[in-house]
Formats: C-alpha cells, structure tokens, sequence
C-alpha cells in the first residue's frame, strides 16, 4: 500500500466515524487467527493523543490489525515512543506516519495555563509539557492560544519525527510519509495538515 492509499483509507474511515455509519468490524474468531498466523501488516502509525475522546481505531473506523499506535497525553514523543515509530515504519514497513492532535487538548491547556499563572508543574507531567512549552512559545500573542499551541505540537511532533535518523533514510528513500492532523473534538471530523 502506499501512503496516499493509506491515507485515503484513513480520510474515508473518519468520513464514516463522523456521519455515524461505522462499517462492521471483523473480530470473529477466524479474523483473530489470521492475524496470529500470519502477522500484523497496519497501514498506518499513528501518534495519538492519550484523550478517551481520541480513540485511533474508532476516530478512523478501523480494525484489528489495521492501525499500530503510539499514544501519549499531548501526542509528544521521548526515546520510548520513537522507538516505537522507528519499529512500524522500519520493520513494519508502514508507509504512513499520522501525528493526531485534538482540539480542546488537557495537556495543552494545562501548559498554557501555568504559563500564564507563572506555576511550575511538578511530577512526571513536566515531561509532557516542557516539550509542549516549546510549541507554546512559537505562538505567544495568537488570539486562541489554546488551539494555536495544539496545531504547532502536531507540527512539533511531525519535526521530530522528520529529524529522526531512521524515520528520515525512510524518508529521502521514499518508503515513509508523515502527515500531522487534528481531530474536532465536536464534530468527530480529522483535518489533515498537509497532502501525501
Ligand atoms: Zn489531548
């Protein structure tokens, strides 16, 4: 598959999710089988964030076995995730990487709202939003502040992404395409950022 038939797969699966007509998923017995006897062949990876409005094989309408998925609070990545990116696109031989962001987005908002209340956040949290504090900073002054940090974090992770060793050979030798999008939190619709 390549990426623009995957991607068309995605956009048609979310254009069901979002009229309320999901297709009929195979989770019988046989199906289960299958993919215990000859593998997983997803078309896609997707980052996504950890948002149980945002759930990838729902918001897309896919299957078992049709999406791998790395999912984290903010969709931002550290080594541990990006390693999981590297391990789909690499040896997987995925042809897609989707980085999903939402509107309405917790860990963006908790970023920006201690920002503004100059309060540092503590825990394992501040390695959530130290890396969405750099999107942040891109957008100071924009009039929906919220929502112009959660486009630059898609941005941010889909940079990151391109700027990995692995993932950018993959890259330059055609075999891999990256894409950022955004989930309407209201209308159940994804928008993505850029053509395949
Ligand atoms: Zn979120």
């Amino acid at each position: 598959m390549t990426a623009f038939e995957s991607k068309s797969k995605l956009v048609i699966g979310n254009d069901r999710f979002a009229a309320g007509l999901p297709a009929v998923k195979d989770l019988s017995q046989s199906r289960i089988h299958d993919l215990s006897d000859n593998g997983q062949h997803p078309f896609a990876v997707i980052i996504c964030c950890a948002d149980s409005r945002v759930p990838p094989e729902i918001v897309f309408d896919q299957g078992l076995g049709d999406l791998f998925i790395v999912r984290t609070a903010g969709n931002v990545l550290d080594d541990v995730g990006m390693g999981s990116v590297e391990y789909g696109a690499q040896h997987l031989h995925i042809p897609l990487i989707v980085v999903l962001g939402h509107e309405k987005c917790g860990a963006v908002k908790a970023t920006v709202d201690a920002d503004i209340r100059h309060e540092s956040i503590h825990g394992c949290i501040k390695s959530i939003t130290d890396k969405i504090e750099k999107s942040l900073k891109k957008v100071r002054g924009a009039k929906d502040i919220c929502e112009a940090c959660e486009d630059e974090n898609i941005r941010n992770t889909v940079d990151e992404i391109k700027r990995n060793k692995v993932i950018g050979s993959l890259l330059k030798a055609g075999q891999v395409e990256i894409a950022g999008a955004k989930y309407g939190i209201n209308s159940g619709k994804i928008t993505f950022f850029n053509s395949i």
